[in-house]
């Protein structure tokens, strides 16, 4: 057998095509070579469905719109000819016709020299009579008789039949989706039904042995199924039509009965997870043996994302999203959008694009197109693109943020400073009203709730409290929120303000050491005998925090020289801590109050912890800053502060 029908003598079923890597540009190139150009296939609407359709053909006008000429005025149709010299002072008499033209009225006399006949807007002009005088400037002149007192030109206050829409016009262009307007254009030619591009099917399904579908319980080491969710909204916000097939397993067996199924009912099929080259991961492997020509790239030069695979299976575009859900979503909308906006007939993704300036340097991997997503905030001199990196693992930065920049595979930063071009989620930028950027406590929500109730947009960054002081510092941000205690004074934030901030007190954390309830070690001891007993007993796992962090240094105030088992796990929030303990992975680590009452634990406190914000004083006199001054010394959020277990200073 040939291969000549595979691009570069490819084989398709190859097991290490994944060690050959293809450029972005390279493999969006070869799997729409494999799949266009190709006809759209087409279905007839009727109006009232065709919304949001893409018309697969041009549309013709069969009729004049108007149909006929048509008075535009309530007045007298006339023949202009009559009142050519017609003025104040020598005004034209006319007599008037039997007949009154309303509108849907065919007129039945016609219109001789020296007669007017009474004309409704919207009737047709009778035969003989060339323009309309308006009512307005007529007088009754004795019985059944008018006067008019202005010259009058020929097609005066007429529309000409054809003349909105001539029969045989172009009405609209192929590709063209339906809106209310094109529908409007549509019934006055009277059109009931149209031809649309017919939205492929899509066949969505995810893998993995650890996804649940929402809804379910989530039992230990399982995550929810997001792509699933968001592949299928995706999908049906590019054109196609998805059907939702579930999670397999990682079970080759299964996923294969379960992908030809799929691709069996369907005209496209995006499964996502599997595609890295583990034990476990299976689908590259079926989709190679699914049809003719089969794989197309499999390893794509991206970041997030390499792990794509493309295929084409007997003419079906089967495309192999990343797991993680944000590459998954980079990979589909930078290499599956296009091919599938192709496929349903719609034209090509018109992305708003903004510039704004990088305040930071980006790293980034040479050799690979790479995405970074980011948050827009008004700077001094106009937009700054925050990069929210939370690795390709985190979900909630695609809801946090504006869009996205690309950096290019052949650079290895971004540089602080760069006007880089950001590709938009959504049509417009959203500038916040009111920007946060720091260390994140569920306290905040608590103050920002009302300014959100009030129409403000607040729009909070979770950096850390030193990435904070530097957004602060290059006024970025109007509020910096930090916890940063200073060894020497041994205070807290206030020696690290810099000039132009200003310290406004936030609230105090109890943090203390917390253990699952019951835990005869630590249950009814003070802070230090707790940790004596930990350190004793070699079969007790901590958890740490990472250097840097005030609660670290607290810890290693009770530990001394004390290195135990688990010191070097060091995560990087007060939640991180409390789910090592929930879950078991540790026996005890120190972490805030509220935190440990959230995941049910049990708590020694020990010393409080001061969140306070740092606040731009050049941007203090802005209404969503004092909005935010007075919601914080509010009885109301006071109150709440206090119920979640924070003591407001
Ligand atoms: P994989 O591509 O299967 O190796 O998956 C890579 C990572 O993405 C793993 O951490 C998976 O748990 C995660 N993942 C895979 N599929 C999904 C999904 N549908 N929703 C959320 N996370 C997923
Ligand atoms: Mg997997």
């Amino acid at each position: 057998m040939t291969e000549t029908s595979l691009p570069k003598g490819r084989n398709s079923i190859d097991q290490n095509q994944f060690l050959t890597i293809l450029s972005r540009e390279e493999a969006l190139e070869r799997f729409e070579a494999a799949l266009f150009p190709r006809d759209v296939p087409s279905e007839q609407r009727k109006l009232a469905g065709a919304l949001g359709c893409t018309l697969a053909g041009d549309v013709v006008s069969p009729i004049d719109v108007p149909p006929f000429d048509r008075s535009n005025v309530d007045g007298f149709a006339v023949r202009s000819a009559d009142l050519a010299s017609a003025t104040e002072f020598a005004p034209g008499h006319l007599m008037l016709n039997e007949e009154v033209i309303a509108c849907g009225v065919a007129p039945a006399h016609p219109v001789l020299s020296g007669t007017a006949t009474q004309i409704a807007t919207g009737g047709p002009i009778p035969r003989g009579a060339d323009a309309v005088v308006m009512v307005e400037h007529t007088q009754p002149s004795g019985v059944r008789a008018i006067e008019v007192r202005r010259g009058t030109s020929p097609g005066q206050f007429v529309s000409f039949a054809g003349s909105d829409i001539a029969r045989g016009e172009v009405l609209l262009r192929a590709g063209t989706v339906i809106g209310s307007r094109e529908i409007g254009m549509l019934a006055a030619c009277g059109i009931a039904a149209v031809q649309v591009a017919r939205s492929p099917r899509v066949a969505v399904m995810s893998t993995g042995d650890e996804l649940v579908q929402p809804g379910e319980p989530l039992p230990p080491a399982a995550i929810y199924d997001t792509n699933g969710a968001i592949v299928t909204a995706a999908i049906n916000e590019n054109g196609g039509n998805a059907v939702f097939y579930g999670a397999v397993p990682d079970d080759e067996e299964q996923l294969e009965a379960a992908m030809r199924k799929a691709l069996a009912g369907s005209d496209m099929v995006v499964l996502s997870g599997g595609t890295s080259k583990s034990a476990g991961d299976v689908s590259h492997r079926i989709c190679a043996r699914l049809g003719q020509p089969g794989i197309i790239a499999h390893g794509v030069a991206l970041k997030p994302g390499k792990p794509l695979c493309l295929a084409v299976c007997d003419g079906k575009p089967v495309v192999i999203l990343p797991g993680f859900p944000t590459s998954a979503m980079f990979t589909f909308h930078d290499m599956i959008v296009p091919v599938l906006r192709r496929w349903a007939g719609l034209p090509p993704r018109s992305d708003a694009k903004v510039t704004a300036k990088v305040p930071v340097r980006i790293a980034s991997d040479l050799g690979r197109t790479e995405f970074v997503m980011v948050s827009l905030v008004e700077g001094v001199d106009g937009l700054i693109a925050y990069p929210s990196g939370k690795g390709s693992g985190a979900i909630t930065s695609f809801a946090q943020a504006d869009g996205f920049l690309r950096i290019d595979a052949l650079a290895d930063q971004m540089p602080a400073g760069t006007e880089a071009g950001v590709t938009l989620f959504t049509p417009h930028v959203r500038v916040p009203d009111l920007v946060i950027v720091g260390s994140h406590c569920t306290g905040l929500d608590l103050v920002t709730a009302p300014l959100a109730r009030s129409g403000l947009a607040v729009r909070t960054i979770a950096v850390g409290s030193l990435g904070g002081l530097a957004a602060a510092k290059r006024g970025e941000c109007d509020f910096a929120p930090i916890h940063l205690f200073d060894d020497k004074s041994e205070t807290y934030n206030t020696p690290f303000l810099a000039q132009g901030l200003e310290l406004v007190p936030g609230w105090r954390r109890m943090q203390g050491i917390v253990f699952q309830q019951g835990d005869q070690r630590f249950e009814g001891l003070s802070v230090e005998q707790a940790v004596r007993a930990a350190i004793a007993d070699p079969g007790c796992i901590m958890v740490n925090r990472n250097q840097g962090a005030g609660t670290r240094i607290l810890i290693d105030r009770l530990l001394g020289e004390a290195r135990p088992d688990g010191y070097w796990n060091q995560p990087r929030s007060h939640n991180a801590v409390a789910a090592a303990v929930a879950q078991g992975r540790a026996d005890w680590g120190m972490t805030i109050g509220p935190v440990a009452r959230a995941s049910n634990l049990g708590f020694i406190p020990l010393a409080e912890e001061h969140y306070d914000f740092a606040l731009v004083t050049a941007r203090k006199h802005r209404p969503a800053v004092q909005a935010f001054l007075n919601a914080l010394a509010s009885n109301e959020v006071r109150a709440a502060l206090v119920n979640a277990g924070f003591r407001p200073a």
